[in-house]
């Protein structure tokens, strides 16, 4: 690797200091503030950092983190991969993985869906992976196929190679103006976001996986790579068990994605996959956590799509505790509880708390889900009996649990 101009490398060390500091006072792990102050110093500083490494930038609504955490194990086995671990997802957090490893040959980065184009232009990143696009939060709503939009403008004229999940239409048209694109057949779990035709606004004719525009020549491109049930079919057509620990199919989804671009690196399935199999859990997402023999499994879903993909890993047979907030990183508008179809819940014992406890209250008396209503999270797992016990909470009320918990990794 090249030596970074002087200053860039007086800023990338600054930032790392800063970091250490702020570890060091408990204010986080540091990873933001360490990159804010290098990009204070010096604002080529990404540039600066990305350039003579192979990076891949991961972006998506939902399974970012996992898939940039998938993605890295497996490139890990060629090398040593720089990789934002803790979620720091725009620019400051990008300086500060890249300079924290100013070693690794590889880098993988999550990047929030909105800084995509800023972040491709500046690293010139030679791998894109892009996932899924579904609303967020409901004062969001209408930005995604602006946001697809803007994907489209950023990989237009580029070398960049993209992964990019064919079964989404909104990520299929974000993606199709890349030179190169490699299709997987990822599956599409939500869908209320992608009835309309990206292209013409006309409606999408679907059928199983396959969709295509009744009104003009948009429709889904034949995928490369396909995950079927519990196997990944690569486009030679061989077809690889995955059995990762990571549960559901959402995240069986993830890893046809990583998977694939592995493969952009050079990096084959039998060499990725073992990689793949050795995560467990991820920022604390699937871990469980243990209190008087309550085991609780903690599960994150931040929006409709990710409440689907909750429900798909939980047990039915065990009680489930639901906990909703809206606090800043959550949106202070909940009204996406009532797109959420709870009916699935029916039949188990339900305990609901959060500070939006009432709003989730009202919305699954409507669906006629039976619940207790709890002050706390502690109140609703003391009442728990020993044993097996899921957890669904969005963003903040997550990570409350977990620092209740001590941060259990
Ligand atoms: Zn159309």
């Amino acid at each position: 690797m090249t030596q970074l101009p002087l200053r860039a490398l007086l800023a990338s060390a600054l930032g790392r200091s800063a970091a250490t500091l702020s570890r060091m006072t408990g204010r986080g792990d540091g990873s933001v503030i360490g990159g804010r102050v290098g990009l204070l110093l010096e604002p080529d500083l990404l540039r600066q950092l990305a350039r003579d490494r192979k990076l891949a930038l991961v972006s998506a609504t939902n399974g970012k983190t996992t898939t940039t955490r998938l993605i890295t194990s497996a490139l890990l086995e060629m090398g040593e991969v720089a990789t934002n671990a803790f979620g720091a997802n725009m620019p400051a957090g990008h300086v500060s993985a890249l300079s924290q490893q100013k070693g690794a040959p590889y880098g993988v980065l999550e990047v929030d869906e909105k800084y995509l184009p800023e972040v491709l232009n500046t690293t010139g990143a030679s791998v894109v992976c892009l996932m899924n696009l579904s609303r967020d939060q409901m004062d969001r709503a209408a930005e995604i196929w602006l946001l697809a939009q803007k994907w489209r403008k950023a990989l237009s004229g580029k070398p960049t190679h993209v992964i990019a999940n064919c079964d989404d239409p909104l990520v299929t048209w974000g993606a199709s103006t890349a030179a190169k694109v490699t299709w997987v057949s990822g599956g599409q779990r939500w869908k209320e976001d992608s009835w309309c035709c990206p292209e013409c606004g006309g409606p999408l004719d679907r059928k199983d996986a396959d969709w295509a525009c009744r009104e003009c020549t948009f429709h889904r491109p034949e995928p490369q790579w396909v995950l079927d049930d519990d196997a990944a079919i690569d486009p030679q057509g061989q077809r690889w068990l995955l059995d990762i620990q990571l549960p559901g199919q959402a995240n069986r989804s993830n890893a046809v994605m990583a998977l694939a671009v592995a493969d952009a690196f050079g990096l084959p399935v039998e060499r990725a996959l073992p990689r793949l199999r050795e995560v467990t859990s991820v920022a604390g997402r699937y871990t469980t956590v243990e209190r008087e023999g309550r085991h609780a499994r903690l599960l994150l879903a931040k929006n409709p799509a990710g409440w689907l993909e909750a429900f798909d890993v939980t047990d039915p047979q065990c009680p489930i505790i639901l906990s909703v907030n809206a606090q800043g990183p959550d949106g202070r508008d909940t009204s996406w509880l009532w797109d959420v179809d709870y009916r699935i819940l029916r039949g188990r014992p339900v305990f609901v708390t959060g500070q939006r406890r009432l709003d989730l209250a009202l919305r699954l008396d409507v669906a006629e889900v039976p619940f207790t209503l709890c002050g706390t999270f502690s109140e609703a797992l003391a009442m728990q009996p020993p044993g097996k016990v899921d957890v669904i909470a969005n963003y903040t009320a997550f990570q409350q649990i977990r620092s209740e918990f001590g941060r259990a990794v």
